[in-house]
């Protein structure tokens, strides 16, 4: 019996509101036993004194980009940039080439996930053939070859009938209906937010309302389907209200933040150019203030990254021609202590959920626990380790972050996944 025992470390598992330090036995890949003082042999015994122990992270929101963009990032490359930033989970978003829009997609992704994955990877499938906009996919079908969720992420459905019926479909099915929310036409051509930095640039700018209208319009068909809207990548205050509204109404709507929403103003885009594009892009300081105030109060559910990798020859185009998105892995965990956790914002015990137990049942995956008898998904935390974001070192493939040489304090150390070191900066 292969038993691994963590000792002494500050355990945090919001499902079973367990918040108290105490050794952790593994066995079998299986958490066997959370207690005082456990007397017992093992293989391996990890000294985790001063060091947060954590169910494994789950990461409901990257792009693996495999099939078809391998130059970017693959299953392979992706989740190891995934153990690296602590996360044992990830569930991945379709727009892969061929899009992941039938059963045969889906079931290349997993096989290639099982073969080569170093954390567990989620497919969603899409909610649009090719990611058109014009016909739903084969949902059951998607659902049987393995789908746990839909989504056009990078476009939104601006058919307001097809995201009635796929939302209907998730009432009957019980699913999550995963939404990008950027009206089309208001966006068309933008490449940041419409503010005072992109008229100081001169660049075209995507105001507030174009995601607060589909935010709203989805707000409204998921309350007459009874269907399960998640609102991806949540950037606007009128987003965190409009969701706050939904819910205070009973609406089946959850909704998710990414740290560069948090951590950054539209000011960015300045310093760091193409490495602070993205789709909803950053926003004005009163935006994130009323993201973080949503994580606060529960109106935005989960912390996710969009992992977005795009190679270097691409983000070099500038500022109109680059695509969005930046990579966020290995760059989540110390953003979310070194803002959020040591500024007081959240606790410690609501950070982790978010990150843990909320986007398993969002996602309805049987993990994000420490539960006696469950998977050995297991994240170990140095809240007090000080580094700077080295992008160099990276797993990644892909290098475009606006956060490289930014120093933080609260970093990821070990990642267990299935009762298996998948990374590890500390002895064991
Ligand atoms: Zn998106």
């Amino acid at each position: 019996m292969h038993r691994m025992l963590i000792r002494n470390g500050h355990i945090v598992d919001p499902a079973n509101r367990i918040d108290a330090i105490a050794d952790l036995l593994i066995c079998e890949g299986k958490i066997n036993h959370i207690g005082d003082r456990i007397e017992t042999e093992a293989n391996s015994v990890i000294d985790a004194t001063g060091l947060i122990v954590t169910p494994g992270l789950i990461d409901m929101h990257v792009h693996l980009r495999e099939p078809g963009f391998e130059y970017k990032e693959t299953i392979a490359s992706g989740t190891r940039a995934a153990a690296v930033g602590g996360f044992t989970s990830v569930a991945c978003m379709a727009n892969t080439n061929p899009v992941a829009d039938s059963p045969s997609v889906i079931e290349f992704i997993q096989s290639q996930a099982q073969k080569e994955g170093s954390a567990n990877v989620f497919s969603l499938g899409s909610i649009t053939q090719n990611l058109t906009g014009e016909a739903l996919t084969d949902v059951p079908a998607l659902l049987e070859a393995g789908a746990i969720g839909f989504s056009d992420d990078g476009k939104t459905v601006m058919n307001a009938e097809l995201m009635r019926q796929v939302l209907a479909l998730s009432a009957k099915l019980n699913f999550p209906v995963m939404v990008h929310c950027e009206e089309h036409n208001l966006n068309a051509g933008t490449v940041m937010n419409l503010g005072e930095t992109s008229r100081k640039l001169n660049l075209p700018g995507s105001p507030n309302m174009a995601e607060d209208i589909i935010v709203a319009r989805d707000i409204m068909l998921a309350e007459f389907t009874g269907g399960h809207l998640h609102i991806l990548h949540v950037s606007t205050a009128g987003g965190v209200e409009l969701i706050r509204w939904g819910k205070r109404r009973g609406v089946h709507v959850t909704g998710e933040a990414m740290p560069h929403h948090f951590a950054l103003t539209e000011a960015a885009v300045e310093v760091h150019c193409t490495n602070a594009k993205m789709h909803p892009p950053l926003r004005t300081q009163a935006d994130v203030d009323a993201v973080i105030e949503g994580l606060r109060d529960g109106t935005l559910d989960a912390i996710a990254t969009d992992h977005a990798p795009h190679a270097p020859f691409e983000k070099a185009r500038g500022m109109l021609e680059a695509p969005p998105g930046i990579i966020g892995l290995e760059t989540c965990v110390p953003l979310v202590f070194d803002r959020l956790i040591h500024t007081g914002q959240l606790t410690l015990s609501e950070a982790v959920a978010k990150m843990t137990c909320v986007p398993a049942n969002i996602l309805r995956i049987d993990r994000g626990t420490l539960s006696i008898g469950s998977v050995a998904d297991v994240t170990l935390i140095d809240p007090n380790k000080v580094a700077a974001v080295d992008v160099t070192q990276s797993a990644s493939k892909s290098r475009n972050t606006p956060f490289n040489g930014l120093e933080l304090r609260g970093w990821p150390v070990m990642t267990i996944r299935d009762g298996v070191v998948t990374q590890s900066t500390i002895e064991a």
